[in-house]
């Protein structure tokens, strides 16, 4: 839990964190949001007992800024998952053959003071990743994290125990760079309580600090922001993507609580193909009432959620240069 974050025992029961709950909108089940957790643990419910409730959540992170009482809600639900692997490890059993895939990589040494790690689905598109790592000066400037950390992210999500041996060697080589760019918001959110004197930065972000990228976003284009590394550290990006909003004069997938909402395309459960969330009606509801002639994402994920709900373009923003 991040410093001057609060237990569920602050939790109030007064149900802000509903409106930005992805779960909550599809099911409008109570039992399976964080105020519906968080009264149920007040209450001496165990992890066992509220299983399902912690299963369902996307870990998108919006209802954290959203929470009055500032309870870290996000590390509620890694440490309720943790403790539910600890009791039955083979419900981590599904995760670990994919953390093992990546466990075998290794960091491909650099000098370069920036180190850009990828999330799993931008490192399987070498294309697009060759296009990222122009954009942020290439060879000589940029090095690509063979050790993504993909196994790490994913363990965090499901809860899963990290070796002390694994995380020293994903992070030893990191410790020497000035600026990480991470494409996954787990590890953005990982990495800071990890490296705090590493500068640290979303994909995001870093893309649209560039000229090359604000240069071609329009003012009809619906910008789609992750919400994991957005929500992470919200109160400083609101003021970020507001003034990019209103310079560019697109629109983005902003509620009025200026919470990122999620597709939730590229959550744990929905690639485990047991999500409450239905991605593509959830991508529908954000377009609702959108006007805009182009879609870009800051996830590709995204891209597939809103490929098939709309006819109009929907790209990375590093197909944009
Ligand atoms: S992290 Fe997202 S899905 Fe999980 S409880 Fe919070 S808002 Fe709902
Ligand atoms: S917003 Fe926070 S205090 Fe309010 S119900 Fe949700 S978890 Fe409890």
């Amino acid at each position: 839990m991040a410093a001057g974050q609060r237990g569920y025992e602050a939790c109030t029961g007064c149900s802000l964190c509903l409106l930005a709950c992805p779960v909550w909108r599809a099911t409008r089940d109570i039992r399976l949001t964080p105020h519906g957790r968080a009264r149920a643990l007040q209450c001496g419910a165990t992890a066992d007992e509220l299983a399902a409730s912690i299963d369902a959540c996307t870990l998108c992170g919006a209802c954290e800024p959203a929470c009055p009482q500032d309870i870290g809600l996000v590390a509620m639900i890694t440490g309720l998952r943790a403790e539910l692997a600890r009791h039955a490890p083979a419900r981590v059993a599904s995760v670990r053959d994919r953390m093992n895939d990546r466990m075998a990589a290794r960091f491909a040494g650099s000098a370069a003071e920036i180190r850009l790690l990828p999330d799993r689905a931008l490192a399987a598109d070498p294309v697009l990743l060759g296009r990222v790592a122009r954009l942020f000066g290439g060879d000589g400037k940029v090095s690509v994290a063979a050790d993504d950390g993909s196994d790490i992210a994913l363990a965090l999500e499901a809860g899963a125990e990290i070796s002390e041996a694994r995380l020293e060697r994903f992070l030893v080589p990191l410790r020497g760079a000035r600026r990480l760019i991470v494409g996954d918001g787990m590890l953005v959110r990982a990495l800071r309580g990890w490296l705090p004197a590493v500068r640290i930065e979303s994909l995001g972000v870093a893309a649209t600090c560039t000229a090359a990228v604000r240069d071609r976003l329009r003012a009809s284009d619906l910008y789609v922001i992750e919400p994991r590394a957005y929500h992470a550290d919200q109160e400083r990006l609101v003021k970020y993507y507001d003034a990019l909003r209103l310079a560019l004069g697109c629109s983005m997938n902003l509620d009025l609580q200026r919470l990122a909402i999620p597709t939730t395309a590229g959550c744990l459960p929905a690639a485990l193909g047991r999500s409450s969330v239905d991605v593509r009606d959830q991508a529908r509801w954000i377009l609702e009432g959108r006007e805009f002639a182009r879609i870009v994402v800051e996830d590709l994920n995204d891209i597939a959620a809103y490929t098939a709900v709309t006819d109009k373009p929907v790209v990375h923003l590093a197909q944009l240069i």
